[in-house]
């Protein structure tokens, strides 16, 4: 397989992925409607790789907008990225997420269906375990008990896509669970850029470290662990993104729906990821305890075993690599995308 249609490829996870697959020799095509990215993220991708990818401004959810590029293009892969991610506002707009999300996977999978493209991978995350029973978690680990709407719409485009896989034999789908993506591209073109306040751990520490805010809100030290905050798998996005070739291989193979977490294994505290963080920065980081956050789970990491065997993935990058990757983005580019 070597021609992919990436949705959602100018996004954070997109675009490195998008540079991966072009550095491989892959071609790639990008479909985003720019709801959360900006175009200057092609011109990255291109002084990164030398390539610039095919990029349509265009909506999952617009039939029109993808038959276009199944005709115009010889698509072998899909990979969705497409879609809403912010926690908070999908608890305050469900509608908005479910439409998206699920409408949008679904019309994107008939589109398919019609233009005789069967291989997909699905961007899912560790949210669809829930308050796991216990840690690590590996993927026989029992899905539901979702915290909010976000986390409902992985969950329920899941099921479609089992249900999908299971009607349909020509289908070969991928779903990999995303543990905590973060850092970015070494060469400090590519990174993080979130809209408005971060709702997220590390890009929130990488604006109090430009200046942007004042200070780290921890949101919680009365958790049961070591240091009382709580723990996470954070992975660096880079090996995110390789990831997503080794899902590519693995469909060639003909596997039908196979499902794959995709973490480091190593459990990380707020305060480890902060101490990090200082690492790169030389300096201390100002913080201030606060309230536990609603829907937080006390622990969340995986088993890397399956990935491992059946894909061949294993992450490279540490949470010492993540922190100076990140802040190196920050630093050279502090408001972003935006352009100076
Ligand atoms: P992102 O917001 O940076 O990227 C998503 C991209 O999709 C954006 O460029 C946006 O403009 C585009 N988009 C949204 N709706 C669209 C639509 N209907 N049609 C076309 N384009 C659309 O997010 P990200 O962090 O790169 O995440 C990518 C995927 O991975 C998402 O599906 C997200 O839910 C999932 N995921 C992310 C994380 C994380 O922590 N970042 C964790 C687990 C899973
Ligand atoms: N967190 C925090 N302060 C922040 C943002 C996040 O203490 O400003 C904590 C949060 O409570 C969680 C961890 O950092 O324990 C990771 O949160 P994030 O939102 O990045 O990812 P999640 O695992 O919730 O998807």
């Amino acid at each position: 397989m070597k021609n992919i249609l990436v949705t959602g490829g100018t996004g954070y996870i997109g675009s490195h992925t998008v540079v991966e697959l072009l550095n491989l020799d892959y071609n790639v095509v990008i479909i985003d409607n720019l709801s959360n990215s900006k175009m200057m993220v092609l011109d990255r991708i291109e002084k990164i790789t030398g390539k610039r990818p095919k990029f349509y401004k265009g909506d999952i959810r617009n039939r029109e907008d993808l038959s276009k590029i199944f005709k115009e293009n010889q698509i072998d892969c899909v990979i969705n990225f497409a879609g809403l991610k912010a926690v908070g506002e999908s608890v305050r707009m469900p509608l908005e997420y479910y439409e998206n999300n699920i409408y949008g996977a679904v019309v994107l999978l008939e589109e398919m269906k019609k233009n005789n493209v069967f291989n997909f991978i699905f961007s899912s995350s560790a949210t669809v375990y829930g308050d796991p029973a216990s840690v690590p978690v590996d993927e026989t680990f029992p899905t539901g008990g979702t915290t909010n709407p976000y986390g409902t719409t992985k969950l329920f485009i899941e099921r479609i896509l089992m249900d999908l896989a299971h009607a349909e034999p020509k289908f070969n789908i991928c779903i990999l669970r995303y543990f905590n993506p973060i850092g970015a591209h070494p060469s400090g073109l590519m990174g993080e850029d979130p809209n408005g306040i971060p709702n997220n751990l590390a890009p929130y520490i990488t604006q109090v470290m430009v200046g942007k805010r004042e200070k780290l809100n921890i949101f919680g030290n009365d958790y049961d662990t070591p240091d009382g905050t709580c723990i996470r798998d954070y992975i660096h996005v880079c090996d995110l993104a390789y990831g997503h070739v080794c899902a590519i291989k693995k469909l060639d193979e003909n596997p039908g729906v196979v499902i794959y977490n995709l973490g480091t294994g190593k459990g990380s505290s707020v305060f480890d990821i902060l101490h990090a963080f200082e690492k790169a920065y030389g300096k201390p980081i100002p913080y201030a305890i606060a309230e536990r956050r609603a829907g937080d789970v006390t622990a969340n990491y995986t088993k890397v075993e399956k990935a491992e065997k059946e894909i061949g993935f294993k992450a490279k990058y540490d949470i010492n690599d993540m922190a100076r990757d990140a802040w190196n983005w920050q630093k050279n580019n502090p408001n972003g995308y935006e352009e100076k």
